[in-house]
């Protein structure tokens, strides 16, 4: 057996056409199949995937421009970049492909560094892989960008690109989207995959990596011959590197398919956090400044009690402590204990308590990601905590949330120090201990895999900061958070599938969490229909068509006080103008048109009778399953509608996006029959009536 396997290895070793070398016999080429795809290479090096023949998807590109290298030379710094020459070889053993370069030089300098790039067929897709090791310790392999494909063409009018900017993007013309990047694991590169599709086909692009480490895609489209090009860069920093698995997959069928495979994968390797009863079905979160960066204070501990009324009309039960801390809303950070001014620690217990009494869970601030320079904290800890550059120079950040005051320098932290997460993890121990329910550590699911090169840090290469012991921190937090009390939960900004294993819920941020041109949260939601995501909505108002929009995709609802005029709406009602966010300096003022278009009774009525409509269909608004327009026949002009299952039935929810005139609908689901229907404050709905304008209507379906 074992020289019969040597033989057949041996036959299958074939050394493919660059100039100057011997092809390999007559017209043979290499090819991997999977169910709907080939791909093939030839004498020239030309790599070619088609589906199925070639009908839509055709993929035309060499493999001399496949690969590219970045070495540095320690001793002197200098990078070099290498790229694909007439020494690689290709061969084929047991149905893997393979490209090998033994070594590299520059001028008369040889380089003992070796690449072995591979493709292969894996889980019915075509999987780019492969390793590289330096034998030198002079030459450092820097990054590797692998695969680089180009020639890619959909041969279709109906071009559209799913992009995982946050909660999704979608883009319909390929001229516009032009090139692009994104960066995982980040809010900007949520997910490690995109796709491009024509209604019926489409290339699944994505990174099956059980390490979570950080990579770069690029995507781009040359309008001249409207073809695409992508490529995959992989940050390395050391001098033994396995490239994760690139799968490149052409389908057929809708871009549902391309979600399921990544989901397929992703299940394989991670287990979503388990979330608690009161998490999963908490409405919305009322996010509440106490206390601004100037100093300003717009609600004393006592007033909880007034944060729970405000919650009671809205029919929001997360009251959110946000600069209730001495310093107020990032200062001082993380110097971080009750202010005496707003009534000191015994008063905030009890507040907390007396809200508990009520039904209300409360969640406090913290920040996971930076410091104030001005901070004790900073002045003998900060070497020990803070992120470094390559200069070795610390990250500096401002949010200045008035024009009038100094800005508060904020120096950026490392996850990787042992001494941050401790920091982090001790402020949670001691929000709990105040009696919250919840931790929000901001900004910590919105950071890109920023690189750290300190060297007081746990880990070993600059990309491992804000991807290894970033999931790190979260998961010993939360963890240690469970053991105390398993129903407590930990918040965090942005929206990662890297934090879904160590987080409950995400506080959005960018495209999907808020209404934005190209938004396309079907993406996020379909691929992780279990995600709890608050919307952002940074206005004490919760506008009607920004309500109904976070209502048809499942996210949770959110009501920002952050400034006196916020405060004194949510009071007493009265509508802000612009000068009275201008004459408190305030940079970033809520948008006025969400405020000022109804009175406030009216945008805080229809929070309360939305809200109760979701509690009510918890089914569906809550423990249900985000299965977008997947199995539903929907049409209606300015009708919007997207279904939710509960593992028997389907809810599909409608909304008239129209902002003045009612519109006739028509649903339907195949297999299905229409059992009931309900809108807010309207427990019995007549489902075919035509929706008026800017609502929102329930259609439960159950199974023939
Ligand atoms: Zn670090």
């Amino acid at each position: 057996m074992i020289m019969k396997k040597y033989v057949s290895i041996g036959l299958c070793i074939l050394m493919l056409g660059f100039p100057g070398y011997k092809l390999f016999a007559g017209s043979e080429k290499y090819e991997l199949k999977t169910t709907e795809a080939t791909l093939t290479i030839d004498q020239k090096g030309n790599l070619r995937i088609v589906k199925d023949k070639g009908q839509i998807i055709q993929i035309n590109t060499s493999i001399n421009n496949l690969w590219k290298v970045t070495l540095k030379n320690n001793l002197n710094g200098k990078e070099s970049v290498f790229v694909p020459d007439k020494s690689v070889r290709l061969t084929k053993i047991d149905n893997i492909l393979q490209l090998v370069k033994d070594n590299f030089s520059t001028g008369n300098t040889f380089i003992p560094v070796k690449v072995e790039l591979t493709i292969s067929v894996k889980d019915d897709a075509f999987c780019f892989s492969g390793s590289l090791k330096s034998d030198s310790k002079e030459w450092q392999i820097k990054e590797v960008l692998y695969p680089d494909i180009s020639g890619i063409k959909i041969n279709d009018k109906n071009v559209k690109i799913y992009w995982p900017n946050s909660l999704g993007e979608c883009f319909d013309n390929p001229q516009l989207f032009g090139s692009k990047t994104f960066e995982y694991p980040c809010t900007n590169g949520s997910m490690a995959w995109f796709s491009v599709n024509s209604p019926d086909a489409g290339l699944y692009v994505g990174s099956h990596d059980s390490s979570r480490g950080s990579k770069k895609f690029a995507l781009s489209f040359n309008d001249s011959d409207k073809s695409f090009r992508t490529s995959i860069n992989f940050p390395v920093y050391t001098y033994e590197f396995s490239i994760p698995d690139v799968m490149v997959k052409p389908y057929g069928g809708k871009w549902y398919n391309a979600s399921k495979f990544y989901r397929g994968w992703y299940d394989e390797n991670f287990k979503l956090a388990s979330v608690s009863k009161w998490t999963r079905e908490n409405a919305g979160l009322m996010l509440t400044i106490l206390k601004q960066q100037n100093g300003s204070v717009m609600w004393n501990y006592k007033d909880v009690d007034k944060l729970c009324d405000i919650g009671e009309k809205l029919n929001i039960k997360l009251i959110g402590l946000w600069g209730w801390a001495v310093g107020g809303h990032d200062r001082l950070y993380p110097y971080w204990p009750p202010d005496n001014l707003m009534g000191g620690r015994k008063e905030l217990e009890k507040a907390i308590e007396r809200a508990h009494k009520r039904g209300f869970k409360v969640i406090v601030y913290s920040n996971g990601t930076i410091m104030d320079a001005s901070t004790d904290f900073y002045l003998y800890n900060g070497i020990e905590t803070m992120q470094l550059n390559e200069r070795k120079q610390p990250a500096i950040e401002y949010y200045l949330k008035h024009s009038n005051t100094t800005p508060v320098i904020q120096v950026r932290a490392c996850p990787g120090s042992a001494k941050w997460r401790k920091t982090i993890m001790d402020l949670a121990l001691n929000a709990k201990s105040l009696g919250v329910d919840a931790f929000y550590i901001d900004q910590v699911g919105v950071r890109s895999p920023i690189m750290c090169y300190s060297n007081n840090h746990d880990h070993s290469v600059p990309q491992e900061a804000y991807t290894k012991y970033r999931v790190k921190m979260m998961h010993d937090i939360r963890n240690r958070m469970k053991e105390i009390d398993p129903e407590f939960s930990i918040i965090t900004e942005g929206t990662i599938d890297e934090l879904l294993t160590d987080i409950d819920v995400f506080h959005g941020l960018g495209p999907g969490s808020i209404i934005t041109p190209n938004a396309f949260p079907e993406m996020f939601r379909y691929t992780f229909p279990e995600s709890i995501i608050i919307q952002l909505n940074a206005s004490p108002a919760n506008d009607r068509y920004n309500a109904n929009y976070a209502t048809i995709y499942g996210l949770r609802h959110e009501i920002m006080s952050r400034y006196e005029a916020d405060a004194e709406y949510l009071k007493s009602g009265k509508i802000p103008t612009a000068e009275n966010y201008a004459e408190c300096y305030v940079n970033d003022p809520p948008v006025l048109s969400t405020m000022n278009k109804v009175p406030a009774q009216e945008v805080t009525s229809y929070t309360h009778d939305l809200l109760q409509f979701e509690n009510d269909n918890a089914d569906f608004f809550r423990n249900g399953k985000f299965i977008d327009e997947d199995g539903l026949k929907v049409s209606g002009n300015d009708i919007l509608a997207k279904g939710f299952t509960d593992g028997k039935r389907i809810g599909v929810v409608v909304w008239n996006r129209n902002l003045s005139e009612k519109r006739d609908f028509s649903i339907t689901v195949p297999g299905y029959n229409l059992v009931k229907s309900a809108e807010p404050k309207m427990q019995v709905a007549n489902a075919s009536s035509p929706l008026d304008a800017n609502s929102i209507r329930l259609l439960i379906f159950e199974k023939n």
